[in-house]
């Protein structure tokens, strides 16, 4: 596919540069090109000037003795030369000749050829996501067009009679749906297909149905809710009597009733219902998932170590990720959660930056303990 139009594909093949970069030496400044040998020897620093080399408009010739090129950033150093003398260290110029200060200089201030890039280096990795870096240095080596894997077909359902879309009024005991939006938008930068397919009802013949033929058509599936033990919970049992259910319960706050398994080769997350879990499960577990099907390489979000602002209450057995703000005070990070974890409130995300983890073997938390964070830039 072109270039331009591959931000967060991810490569089939590694690329190795078919031209190095710079493709010749090239000056890093403005001033005059010499041969060192004449620099060293000349006490006058006096020397011809024989022409001019622009960026793009290349001085051909070669450089005799005592001779120089005016050369600028980025333009060619004339065979021969090897030293660039900063335009700033100019004493004395006419048309035909320059005279230096004297002084000793302490870089060439040439780039050779393949400073940069290298011709036959790996620019690009196989199974590497495209970033806006890789489309950058692929430009840069002269390559337009690269080979992807295909985009895999995610499909995403929400659960739950009690559910309605926003934007129009809420009847008795119906709140708005935000799971299925949410977790589109979180997905929104992988490289798949990702298909709205509404909600299902809390009713097994229609869920059954419903995740059947879904099944068929997608790559793997996200549904939220209806992965409890409740009477209207039918998204487990349906996974069991279609497919194969690889586990459900984990032992994660939020995130617990968590449901993954396989139907006719298509793979299943039931999220947990409760937004804050299914958002919580989604980054931790479906999104690398995601990532792997899509062929990507994965890499496991940077954590960083920081104190806790204030005592938080964990009580022990599950491991527990709560919404924190990371912040920098007088050179520590800090972090503080935001207010009341329960895992309904999708204001915990509000101000938010990180997941704080606090380990399952970990009771409370004191004030300034140090505690494992992941910023949510490693997450998104
Ligand atoms: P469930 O596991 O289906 O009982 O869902 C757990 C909780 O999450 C219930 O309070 C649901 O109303 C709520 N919930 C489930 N799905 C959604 C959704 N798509 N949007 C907002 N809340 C939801
Ligand atoms: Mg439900």
């Amino acid at each position: 596919m072109p270039l331009e139009q591959s931000l967060h594909r991810v490569l089939a093949q590694a690329i190795s540069a078919p031209t190095s970069l710079p493709p010749f030496p090239a000056s890093a400044m403005d001033g005059y090109a010499v041969r060192r040998i004449d620099w060293d020897r000349d006490n006058t620093m006096a020397f011809d000037i024989i022409g001019e080399s622009l960026a793009g408009h290349p001085f051909t010739g070669p450089l005799g003795p005592h001779q120089s090129v005016r050369v600028f950033t980025g333009a060619v150093v004339p065979p021969h030369a090897d030293l660039v003398v900063l335009q700033e260290r100019v004493r004395k110029a006419t048309q035909t000749t320059v005279v230096f200060e004297p002084h000793n200089p302490d870089e060439s201030f040439v780039r050779p050829v393949g400073h940069d890039i290298t011709q036959g280096d790996i620019v690009a990795e196989a199974a590497e996501q495209i970033s806006p870096f890789t489309v950058g240095t692929l430009a840069a080596a002269g390559i337009n067009r690269v080979e992807v894997f295909e985009k895999p077909t995610i499909g995403v359902f929400s659960s739950g009679d009690e559910l309605i879309d926003p934007g129009s009024p809420l009847a008795a005991g119906q709140i708005y749906d935000s799971n299925r939006v949410a977790v589109l938008q979180l997905l929104q930068s992988l490289p798949c297909r990702l298909v709205d397919l509404g909600r299902l009802p809390d009713e097994p013949n229609a869920v059954t149905e419903k995740l059947h033929t879904a099944a068929g058509e997608a790559d793997l599936l996200i549904t939220s809710g209806g992965v409890s033990v409740g009477d209207a919970d039918f998204i487990t049992s349906t996974i069991e009597q279609l497919g194969e259910l690889a586990f459900w319960k984990l032992n994660l706050k939020p995130g617990k009733p968590l449901a993954f398994g396989k139907i006719n080769g298509c793979y299943i997350f039931g999220l947990p219902g409760n937004p804050v879990s299914t958002i919580v499960t989604l980054l931790l577990l479906a999104k690398p998932t995601i990532l792997h099907l899509c062929g990507a390489t994965f890499a496991p979000p940077m954590r960083v170590q920081a104190k806790v602002q204030e005592t938080v209450a964990h009580t022990k057995g599950r491991t527990e990720f709560q919404r924190g703000v990371l912040r920098e005070v007088n050179g520590e990070s800090w972090v503080h959660p935001t207010g009341d974890q329960s895992s309904n409130r999708l204001s915990t995300f509000h101000g938010a930056n990180c997941l704080v983890e606090v380990p399952g073997t970990s009771g409370d938390l004191q004030r300034a303990q140090l505690v494992t964070v992941i910023p949510f830039s490693g997450l998104l």
